[in-house]
């Protein structure tokens, strides 16, 4: 077989043999073509059909294709799971080609280093990293969006736990790592290893790493510099320069705080609606769009940065109307740092660079208006900015106001921008107007009525005349050009001569304008820096109008930072739960915790409202890190170093790992990361296990934060026996969240009050949750004997304590298991004194 292979064939398999791990689309014609497994696998991707090819030798070859111009569809679809393309393109013409066509992969297109598509969300980010570990000691990272060219890099530690965190707080769609690391878990399923050699950084990308980077950064750089250079192909120009970063500049969010805090997206469905993402971007501009999702994911810890970022909000607050007209003209400045992006990579059409014009053209009139703030901040951040005078003049000299996609067709450039196109496009039209009236004439001048003048893609322009008014030409000026039944085509020299004068003109013109336009393209090149420079001012200023936006819509407060380790909130709200309630109905609490009072140990029963007072104290403070006003009355925050959570387990079953696995895990990590400047919300912490092995725990693990840790606790239990510890841990404090009986049916207030709950409730909820009412009278007549016996009963608990969490996960469906836990809640039920006021003052 091989031996008959066809010079095609050979061609096609030396060249997939460079690209064994990638889909080769291989161009024939107007198609992209994929053979054996590619074809195969991609028909199967993509839903397309499999054929085989044609020619007899070729029988057995499987084979698929994509027509060229729609091919942009199915590749994005490959990226998003996760494939590998190359794209093989022709790279001589076919028509002059001796043998085969030579062709060359031109491309590597990966789901890191995607371009276009609808990969490419507007409001986010396509970051690629590259991490590169240094023997025993620390590891470099380096991240990258390709589309954007920013590029940020920071030294990591030596754990690779750390590794792993960064990996996934990052959200990379693929990483580089050296070869030497194959086998490693990194968290990442997209991962590719570098080459070799690859530690080497190019020349061109030397600048980008100045000053006093870290050498270990450099060599993370290269790798991931090589990697584009060995898949793009192409110059990197708009490669921004490194910025190195410390990630303990950040407030440090892990994964599960961020999953279980929302912050953007929901935990159930992935969505960014109900998020409070989704609540804080009243962005107009895809570049703040982006930006806000890091600065929510990455809040401050240096007070001055965020209280700049707090006076132009409250300058923007202060300045309705200029903020309203803010927004009209941020709404008309595309996203000048993909634009950037695009040009550098030598695919920017004339469409974008009128998009880029259209922004140009606002900037003044906006920096104008934010010089009327008077804000320092704003002055601080416009100051070096560019206002394009130049740039804005010549694209508004040469575009035209909607020029087609395709720059090789004409129809780009403006009249009066370059004379030799305006003398092509003249001769054109007067070679037009000269056919136009030659119709006239010629009848006139035959007497033939129904002489006509008309054009065809073969045989150019020609004067027809049917076969019965032939005799009426006069000799030798009609030379005979085709024959139709009925008539005859002619042309005379005049024609000819006016023809190739048109045809000429047309295609000098469109060469001549792809020429211009290509200047144009690589004068714009040249304000790259400036260009991104400006899309960074641009997209903070979205940001903070955004946060004006909200704060007034909401009525928040601007926070106040203090030294002293104070937090106090008065009548805070959670941000997004208030927004889902009807107007009002949200309860507004306080907390008030001074520099002594470093814990609060929240009782109440089930549904009243405990891990949404916590999760709005930590929404509060990272939304007020984050420079935007917070959802209270007022705040006194402490800058929080880093928030930890374990709070519900919904997400856990995935894992394949215990919830109480899982959570006691989650705890160690706060244990021993935690801080005095760290906030940790801990909720319910012990139950999936039996009642005194989690009571145990529970009690031991606050006293460690207690005395230990240090760090400001929010800690929710229903073990009501843990609120005598405010008895010995002079720094914990007992708070409790409201309900009442009224007629026998609970009612949640919802407010939390000073001092321990009185009871848990359990079987109301359970009533709410519509249990068997056998089941819930039993539990009301077991409660009684519990309350005349002083403690339950002792062989009914038995029996729950053999049935540890783990079992009860992996029999009950994960929705039915807030009721089941009913029943033991039941069982741990201790009758409590009455809650009183003196039990619970604070010391
Ligand atoms: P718990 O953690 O105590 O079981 P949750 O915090 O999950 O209770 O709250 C239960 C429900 O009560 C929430 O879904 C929310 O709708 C409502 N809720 C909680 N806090 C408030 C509040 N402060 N004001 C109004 N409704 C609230």
């Amino acid at each position: 077989m091989l031996s008959e292979e066809t010079p095609m064939m050979k061609q096609y398999k030396q060249i997939k043999s460079e690209y064994e791990d990638t889909f080769l689309f291989y161009r024939l014609g107007d198609f992209y073509e994929l053979f054996f497994d590619d074809a195969i696998k991609a028909a199967q991707e993509l839903e397309i059909t499999l054929t085989r090819r044609g020619s007899k030798n070729e029988q057995h070859i499987p084979m698929c294709g994509v027509p060229y111009h729609s091919a942009e569809h199915y590749i994005s679809t490959l990226i998003e799971r996760g494939f590998k393309i190359a794209i093989c393109e022709q790279v001589e013409d076919p028509k002059t080609a001796k043998g085969v066509v030579k062709r060359e992969v031109v491309q590597i297109i990966t789901p890191g280093t995607v371009m276009e598509g609808k990969s490419i969300q507007e409001k986010e980010n396509n970051f690629i990293a590259a991490l590169y570990p240094f023997s025993g000691q620390s590891a470099a990272f380096v991240k990258a969006d390709l589309t954007t060219g920013e590029t940020t890099g920071a030294v990591l530690n030596e754990d690779i736990i750390e590794w792993k965190r960064e990996i996934l707080r990052s959200d990379i769609k693929e990483l580089v790592v050296p070869s030497f690391f194959e086998g490693e878990d990194l968290a990442m399923s997209s991962i590719v290893f570098s080459e070799e050699d690859d530690t080497e950084l190019q020349s061109e990308f030397k600048q980008l790493v100045t000053g006093n980077v870290d050498k270990r950064l450099e060599t993370a750089f290269a790798i991931l510099t090589n990697y584009f250079k060995r898949t793009q192909k192409r110059a990197l120009a708009h490669l921004q320069p490194l910025h190195v970063y410390n990630p303990n500049e950040r407030m440090q969010l892990d994964l599960h705080s961020r999953r279980n805090l929302e912050l953007t997206e929901t935990m159930m469905e992935n969505k960014k609606k109900g998020s409070l993402l989704w609540l804080m971007d009243q962005t107009v501009t895809a570049m703040g769009g982006r930006l806000v999702k890091k600065w929510i994911e990455e809040p401050l810890l240096n007070t001055t940065d965020i209280n700049n970022r707090h006076s132009l909000v409250q300058s923007l607050l202060d300045h309705y109307f200029e903020r309203e007209e803010l927004r009209d003209r941020l709404r008309h400045v595309y996203d000048l740092e993909r634009l950037a992006g695009k040009t550098s990579y030598g695919n920017v059409n004339a469409r974008e660079l009128v998009q880029l014009r259209r922004s140009l053209q606002e900037l003044p009139d906006l920096f104008q208006l934010l010089e009327t703030l008077n804000n320092s901040y704003v002055e601080e951040l416009t100051e070096r900015a560019d206002d394009f005078t130049e740039l804005r003049q010549l694209l508004e000299e040469s575009l035209t106001d909607d020029p087609p996609i395709s720059i090789t067709e004409g129809g780009l450039i403006k009249t009066g921008y370059n004379a030799k196109l305006d003398e092509y496009k003249e001769a054109s039209r007067n070679g037009k107007e000269w056919i136009s009236r030659l119709e006239q004439e010629e009848r006139e001048e035959t007497g033939i009525k129904s002489l006509k003048v008309g054009f065809n893609r073969v045989f150019g322009y020609y004067i027809e005349v049917t076969k019965a008014n032939i005799p009426f030409l006069p000799e030798g000026r009609y030379e005979r050009k085709q024959t139709l039944t009925n008539a005859e085509r002619y042309v005379t020299p005049e024609l000819k001569e006016k023809e190739s004068l048109i045809l000429g003109a047309e295609e000098h013109s469109t060469q001549l304008e792809y020429q211009l336009f290509l200047e144009i393209r690589e004068k714009v090149k040249s304000y790259l820096y400036p260009l991104q420079h400006t899309a960074r001012i641009v997209s903070e200023i979205d940001v903070l109008q955004g946060f004006s936006l909200v704060s007034e819509r909401h009525q928040y407060v601007r926070p106040e930072f203090s030294q002293e380790h104070t937090l106090s909130i008065q009548e805070g709200r959670h941000p997004v739960v208030e927004q889902v309630l009807d107007r009002g109905d949200y309860v507004a609490n306080d907390i008030d915790l001074d520099s002594n009072q470093q814990m609060l140990l929240i009782t109440g029963p089930n549904m009243a409202g405990k891990s949404t007072y916590m999760r709005q104290i930590a929404l509060i403070s990272i939304m007020a890190q984050a420079g935007c006003f917070v959802p209270a009355l007022s705040a006194n925050l402490p800058v929080f170093d880093q928030v930890f959570t374990r709070i519900g387990a919904a997400d856990d079953l995935s894992s394949g790992q215990s919830t109480f696995m899982v959570e006691m895990l989650e705890t160690r990590q706060a244990l021993s990361l935690a801080t005095p400047d760290s906030l940790i919300l801990l909720d319910e912490i012990g139950r999936g296990t039996s009642t005194y092995d989690g009571m145990a725990l529970a009690q031991s693990i606050v006293e460690y934060i207690h005395n230990e840790v240090g760090a400001k606790t929010l800690f929710s239990t229903h073990y009501h026996e843990l609120t005598s510890l405010s008895n010995t841990l002079d720094k914990l404090k007992n708070v409790h969240v409201r309900a009442v009986e009224e007629n026998g049916e609970i009612v949640f207030l919802h407010k939390v009050e000073q001092g321990k709950a009185d009871r848990s409730y359990g079987i109301y909820v359970a009533k709410l949750a519509d249990l068997p009412r056998d089941v819930l009278e039993r539990a009301e007549t077991l409660l009684h004997q519990f309350e005349s016996s002083n403690g339950p009963v002792r062989d009914t608990v038995e029996k729950e304590e053999h049935l540890s969490s783990s079992q009860v996960e992996n029999t009950i469906p994960r929705s039915k298991q807030k009721q089941e836990e009913q029943p033991e809640q039941l069982a741990l039920f201790q009758p409590e004194e009455q809650y009183s006021h003196e039990d619970n003052v604070t010391k």
